[in-house]
C-alpha cells in the first residue's frame, strides 16, 4: 500500500515520458505508437521452443494440455516490458489504448488457426482484483473477441489463492501447486474450442493448468493467446 501511494505521488509530481522517444505527453506517444511495428514472434512450440509451428510439439503434448500459442510480441521487447510493468504494477490504463491500437494491427497476421472459438481467460483471484481494480487476462479476452468476432465467456473462476512468491528460483511453479486452483465458474458448460487469454506466457504452467480443467470438462482444443510470451 505504502509504495503505491509513492507511485501516486510521484506520477503526480513527474510528467509521464514516451516510453520510446522520451518525449513529454503519453506513454506512448502518437508518432511513436504509429511507427511502432513489433518483430513478429517467433513460431514454435511455445514450451520447448521446437518446431516451426505455434503448435505445442508432440513431445510436450505428452504431458501438456495447451495446444498452441499465439502471442502479439515477445516479452524481450523493452517496449513491450515496459508497457507492461505500467499497466500491471503501476496500473496506468492508458496502456490499454496502446494495446488495442496495436492488436488490431497485428490482427491479420494473429488469426488463431481454428473456428468456431470461444474465448475466455485465465482469472485473477478476487482478492487480487479487488487491490488491482482490473483483470489484465480478462482484458486481453474483451479486446480479442471483438477483434476476431468470437464470443467471450468467463468459463472459469479462481477457487483458491496462489502466493506470487511460491515460485522457484526457474520461475516455475512447484509440481501439483496448480491442483485445484480453478473451477468450472458455476452455470458454465464449456464448449468444444477455447482460446484462452492471458497478458504474459512464461513458463506456461498456470495457462496448462486451465487448459486442464477445461479439456476434463469437454473441450477438446483450448489454444493460448497471450500479449508476450517470455522465455521459459
Ligand atoms: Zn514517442
Ligand atoms: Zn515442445
Amino acid at each position: 500500500m505504502e509504495s503505491r501511494l509513492c507511485d501516486l505521488a510521484i506520477e503526480a509530481l513527474f510528467p509521464r515520458f514516451c516510453v520510446s522517444c522520451k518525449r513529454e505527453g503519453a506513454l506512448l506517444c502518437r508518432p511513436c505508437l504509429d511507427f511502432w511495428t513489433p518483430v513478429p514472434p517467433q513460431v514454435s512450440c511455445a514450451f520447448c521452443g521446437r518446431g516451426g509451428s505455434p503448435r505445442t510439439c508432440t513431445e510436450c503434448c505428452e504431458d501438456r494440455y495447451l495446444d498452441g500459442l499465439t502471442y502479439f510480441v515477445p516479452y524481450g521487447n523493452a517496449l513491450m516490458r515496459e508497457l507492461i510493468a505500467s499497466w500491471k504494477f503501476h496500473g496506468d490504463r492508458s496502456v490499454e489504448d496502446v494495446f488495442v491500437k496495436s492488436l488490431r494491427r497485428a490482427a491479420p497476421r494473429m488469426q488463431p488457426p481454428l473456428a468456431p472459438y470461444w474465448v475466455t481467460h485465465v482469472p485473477l483471484h478476487e482478492s487480487r482484483l479487488r487491490s488491482r481494480g482490473f483483470d489484465q487476462a480478462q482484458l486481453v479476452a474483451t479486446w480479442v473477441g471483438e477483434l476476431f468476432g468470437l464470443p467471450v465467456e468467463m468459463l472459469v473462476r479462481r477457487a483458491k489463492k496462489t502466493a506470487q512468491q511460491s515460485r522457484t528460483f526457474h520461475g516455475q511453479r512447484r509440481v501439483g501447486e496448480m491442483d485445484h486452483v480453478f473451477e468450472i465458474a458455476p452455470g458454465m458448460s464449456v464448449p468444444g474450442h477455447v482460446l484462452l487469454c492471458d497478458d504474459v506466457f512464461t513458463s506456461g504452467t498456470t495457462m496448462d493448468a486451465v487448459a486442464r480443467l477445461l479439456k476434463e470438462n469437454g473441450a477438446k482444443t483450448v489454444w493460448g493467446f497471450t500479449l508476450a510470451k517470455g522465455s521459459s
